[in-house]
């Protein structure tokens, strides 16, 4: 059947390469301003204009030819058409833990859809499976999809499901769980899911890739490689998030669920551990402990479920000149919560301390962590600071905005009543705070073992 109707091209271009038959995937020459260009035809992105005609060169680079009456084009052979078919499921080796890998979509789960020309959330759980077979000399995997979304799409009731899920597989008794994930909102997935799922018998990781993995430079099967291994036999139980630990491939490290944040928009070693260190490396498949405050792995113990999350929490960042009106809209909208990014060691301007008042008076919690990401809130050293506190405004000590969200939304979720919420959270619960704040440096040394 013809592909070329639904192949993003329109106009000019459509007409020309239907007057000369021509399919997606055929040899074609297109003569353009007296030069040729012989290629393979391939679709084109549907959101373009869909005026210039797609071929993909010998050398490999794609170019596009403008459309115009005076273009010519020829059918030079039949070619095959881009697909993708499921590769084979490995052979399970009943010696090895036992891991569950559920996806729930983003470019780990990603490859390149030839009908938009744009990556595309398309493989399944087992596909994944597939294409790194190497997984079963690691686990034995089941898998499952639990969704199939691009992470800026996910809400709190995917993660109350994706925690309802996991809490069912370990009951059913697994070695561990792997969560393939976009790269986006992986850190607030990561975190909500250590307040979500307390007293954890085995881990629980998420690992996402930044490169999809149809491609050569793919960390796709590296990340989830070492995501699984820590998975199935690491001594922690705790929520974390496994990927690169630079920009090379020689080692995984898993970060603690609520420490760590994605910081670069494309490079592999993308998260960070937040004032924290990794707490888990993989590196020649093994896994090596990175520190020794964390949480045993132990399969006598029994999960504690705790699902629920409010949306009724707004982010409010802090910066010069911030209309405190926007603080009073969220709280007409109903908000139960508003986390403030405040300036430095945890401040915001004097013009906003009203509303901010009038917040707190109406029973809407509000909290207050630093946008400098790194160090810790000190709302005693200077008068606006005290000034917040004497409001009643809660501070995040080392906690960071994300974190600070989302466990805001997890206390709303427990309790509607604002003491009790600020009770819980002021708790730690999933090592969110840490005692004591050492500077970046010092992490990376103590990290990087
Ligand atoms: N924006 C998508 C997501 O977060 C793709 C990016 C990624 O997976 O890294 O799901």
């Amino acid at each position: 059947m013809s592909q070329i109707e639904s192949s993003g091209y329109k106009g000019e271009a459509l007409r020309l390469l239907k007057l000369a038959d021509c399919d997606i995937g055929d040899i074609i020459k297109v003569t353009s301003k007296g030069k040729v260009y012989e290629g393979i035809l391939i679709p084109r992105s549907e959101l373009g204009e869909g005026t210039s005609i797609i071929v993909k060169m010998k050398s490999g680079y794609n170019i596009g030819i403008q459309a115009t009456a005076d273009v010519k084009i020829e059918k030079v052979g039949k070619g095959t058409k881009p697909a993708f078919a499921s590769p084979p499921i490995p052979e399970q080796n009943p010696a090895l833990p036992h891991v569950v890998i559920m996806s729930t979509g983003g470019t780990i789960a990603s490859r390149v859809d030839y009908r938009t020309g744009a990556v595309r959330s398309a493989l399944s759980a087992s596909d994944l499976y597939g294409v790194v077979p190497e997984l079963s000399d690691v686990a034995q995997v089941d898998t499952e999809i639990v969704f199939s979304l691009y992470s800026e799409n996910i809400t709190q009731q995917h993660w109350t499901e994706l925690a309802v899920t996991v809490a069912k597989r370990i009951e059913q008794g697994v070695d561990g769980v792997v969560i393939a994930h976009g790269t986006d909102t992986m850190a607030y997935t990561s975190a909500a899911l250590s307040f979500a799922l307390q007293n954890l018998p085995v881990p629980v990781i998420l690992v996402g890739a930044q490169r999809s993995s149809d491609r050569p430079s793919s960390d796709a099967a590296t990340n989830l490689i070492g995501a699984v291994k820590a998975a199935g036999e690491a001594t922690f139980a705790e929520v974390g998030l496994a990927m690169h630990e630079t920009v090379s491939d020689k080692a995984i490290v898993v970060h603690r669920g609520t420490k760590v944040r994605k910081c670069h928009t494309s490079r592999r070693d993308t998260f960070k551990s937040i004032n924290g260190f990794p707490i888990a490396k993989v590196k020649d498949l093994q896994v090596t402990m990175q520190t020794g405050q964390y949480k045993r792995r132990d399969p006598s113990k029994k999960l504690i479920l705790k699902p629920d999350f409010s949306d009724k929490v707004a982010l409010v960042k802090f910066y010069p000149g911030l209309d405190p009106s926007i603080i009073d809209f969220y709280v007409d909208k109903g908000m139960k919560g508003i986390l403030l990014e405040g300036s430095g060691l945890g401040h915001v301007s004097k013009f906003c301390f009203d509303s901010i008042k009038n917040a707190v008076d109406k029973g809407v919690v509000v909290a207050l962590a630093s946008q400098c990401i790194w160090g810790r809130v000190n709302m005693n050293v200077y008068d606006t600071g005290r000034d917040l506190l004497s409001f009643g405004v809660v501070p995040l000590d080392d906690m960071f905005p994300e974190t600070g969200l989302v466990k805001l939304m997890w206390a709303l979720g427990q309790t509607s009543d604002p003491q009790q919420a600020v009770k819980l959270f002021k708790t730690n619960i999933a090592g969110e705070f840490s005692p004591r704040t050492l500077p970046q440096e010092e992490n990376l040394t103590e990290g990087g073992q």
